[in-house]
């Protein structure tokens, strides 16, 4: 009887964390990089939570979209230097040999630098691959990427790893990127989990909003 309620048990607060999870997520996609700042400075539990929650749903994926980018990196370089914005627990800085300049909300790992991306410790063109990794999260994704294309040098690489069902007309995305911009050298398509795109910073970007570059959040389902 006893092993009988700590199984349910354990279900009901797997229950209760996987409920927490989905609405800590909705936060982050509905808000801005500002208020995902706040609240996790206000509670540093939350974003453990999140976590939790995030690798159990990426589990599920046939591949983890941070391991193409490890791979895409090892093809070049390794004097690159990288900027990882939302770095998570720095899968992408323990895989490389490059200097990685890890950031997010929260230090999952002594290496994060803990900023919003929208604001990040580093100067004007001084790094030469910026990655966001299922991390374009805030609703201010013109500020966001600006940010990216601050700290890039020219002709720099923008990787965007995005799950797929986010986004609503990827032309029309490609077209914001080059308004800010970005020229893509390669998309990926081909996973129906996540889209990885390549882009290149030809300059600063065009003044103005870019309306094309919207993405749907990613609101994870009841399991
Ligand atoms: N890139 C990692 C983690 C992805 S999860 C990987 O692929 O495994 C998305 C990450 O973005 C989370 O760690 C989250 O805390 C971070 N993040 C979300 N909003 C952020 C913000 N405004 N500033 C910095 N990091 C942010």
């Amino acid at each position: 009887r006893s092993g009988r309620s700590a199984a349910l048990r354990a279900r009901m607060e797997e229950r209760l964390l996987g409920a927490r999870f989905r609405y800590l997520n909705q936060q982050l996609y509905t808000g801005s990089s500002r208020d995902a700042a706040q609240l996790f400075r206000a509670d540093p539990a939350a974003f453990h939570l999140y976590h939790r929650g995030f690798e159990q749903q990426v589990r599920r994926w046939p591949e983890r979209p941070v391991q193409r980018i490890v791979r895409y990196l090892r093809r070049r370089p390794a004097s690159l230097v990288v900027a990882d914005f939302g770095c998570g627990d720095c899968t992408l800085a323990a895989s490389v040999r490059n200097k990685v300049h890890c950031f997010d909300l929260v230090p999952l790992s002594p290496r994060v630098t803990v900023c919003d991306m929208a604001e990040v410790p580093l100067a004007d063109e001084s790094v030469d691959v910026a990655v966001f990794c299922l991390a374009l999260m805030g609703t201010n994704l013109q500020e966001i990427l600006g940010e990216a294309n601050r700290v890039l040098k020219l002709g720099g690489t923008l990787m965007v790893a995005e799950v797929a069902s986010r986004f609503e007309d990827t032309g029309a995305f490609m077209k914001a990127m080059a308004q800010l911009g970005f020229r893509t050298v390669s998309k990926d398509l081909s996973s129906s989990y996540f889209y990885l795109l390549e882009f290149a910073k030809t300059g600063p970007a065009r003044p103005g909003r870019a309306p094309g570059l919207r993405l749907r959040p990613c609101l994870y389902k009841r399991r």
